[in-house]
């Protein structure tokens, strides 16, 4: 019933250049990991699933794959903080140049659109703002400029949504999150349709190193299996907690996909099952009253990350977004970014009044 943890680095041969079982050495390939990487690509709809060390290991082999320099990519106007370092800070001294765009726009997308543009990245819903971007029309126009189209599903899940189904490439996880689902494993993963791109893609991994061990690959399978449960209850806990707090005094503003109020709340719908375990809100107090909200719950563990089945809170300015102040992408200083857990509804919701009645 359960695939093996296979701890081997290295393989007996049945002689030189005889492969027993196509395997050779872990760096290449490993039976845990394969099992991974078949699993993720039947959830997402790919033929091809590479798992890898972290999603950010899988960001940087993608877009050295894509991109050469000279090329330019056009990312989401609020990325996660990851890419856009990734991006700016290392692909950028390579010669790769880029431009930030809000993707819920496809007039801003055309108008972004280069000579040289060779990949569209996109995210929805977005970190930290849950922005949502149509991602059958970002298709139509990455597809128009022979631009691959690369859809980041963390937020989501396959469970939620399946971008390739709707014209993506490539998509990209950090297994981290929903899939794994307990906050004991980092990983990534990328899936496509795509043979040969699959195959340069793996090149690329063997050649660079970014594999997970093969615990790690066990451990996010073992997630996968409860993605489906967790999700549907994700999904009905972040839609009670966005209600509580779109109808609570002290919170300026809510963004969850799921509220009728939210911009992209019918391309949401059109496109995702349901609406995810990602809740932000700005607080009326600014930026000292969403810090003080954040010191505040008790049940909310304060904590970067998301996707795990606990709670938890956090200040997108101060944590998981500092590497963006300053830039065209920096996030709101009033801004609470809450990952919604699978615990009793009624303590969430209670946890959030009591943290925000301290204000
Ligand atoms: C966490 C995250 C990543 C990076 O993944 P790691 O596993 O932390 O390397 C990429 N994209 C999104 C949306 C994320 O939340």
């Amino acid at each position: 019933m359960i695939t093996p943890v296979h701890l081997s680095s290295t393989f007996a041969q049945d002689g030189v250049g005889g492969l027993r079982g196509g395997y050779e050495y872990s760096r290449s390939a490993n039976p845990t990991r394969t099992a991974l990487q078949e699993c993720l690509a039947a959830l997402e709809g790919g033929r091809h699933g590479i798992a890898f060390g972290s999603g950010m290991g899988a960001s940087d082999v993608l877009l050295r794959v894509l991109l050469k320099p000279g090329d330019h990519v056009v990312i989401p106007h609020d990325a996660y903080g990851g890419t856009f370092r990734l991006v700016d800070k290392v692909l950028a001294r390579w010669g790769v140049e880029y431009t930030p765009v809000d993707l819920g726009d496809v007039g801003a997308l055309r108008a972004a659109l280069r000579p040289t543009t060779r990949a569209v990245w996109c995210e929805t819903p977005t970190n930290p703002l849950l922005g949502i971007a149509d991602i059958a029309a970002v298709a139509d126009v990455a597809r128009t400029a022979r631009a691959r189209l690369v859809v980041d599903n963390t937020f989501a899940s396959p469970y939620l949504q399946q971008p390739l189904a709707l014209g993506a490439d490539v998509v990209l996880h950090s297994t981290t999150k929903y899939v794994g689902g307990h906050s004991d494993v980092v990983g990534g993963a990328l899936v496509t349709g795509d043979d040969e791109l699959a195959e340069e893609l793996r090149f690329t991994q063997n050649a660079t190193g970014s594999v997970p061990g093969p615990f790690d690959a066990w451990l996010t399978l073992r997630g996968a299996k409860t993605l489906a449960v967790r999700m549907e209850r994700h999904s009905d806990n972040a839609e009670r907690v966005a209600e509580m707090l779109a109808g609570h005094p002290a919170v300026a503003r809510v963004y969850y996909p799921g509220l009728a109020q939210h911009p992209g709340h019918e391309v949401a719908a059109k496109q995702m099952r349901r609406f995810g375990g990602m809740v932000s809100f700005t607080v009326a107090g600014g930026r000292e009253a969403a810090l003080k909200v954040c010191a505040a719950t008790r049940l909310f563990t304060l904590a970067e990350s998301l996707g795990g089945v606990e709670s938890l809170i956090e200040h997108p300015a101060a944590m998981t977004h500092a590497s963006v102040t300053g830039s065209a992408l920096e996030v709101p200083g009033d801004l609470v970014r809450l990952s919604v857990g699978i615990e009793d509804v009624e303590d969430l919701v209670d946890d959030l009044r009591q943290a925000l009645a301290q204000l």
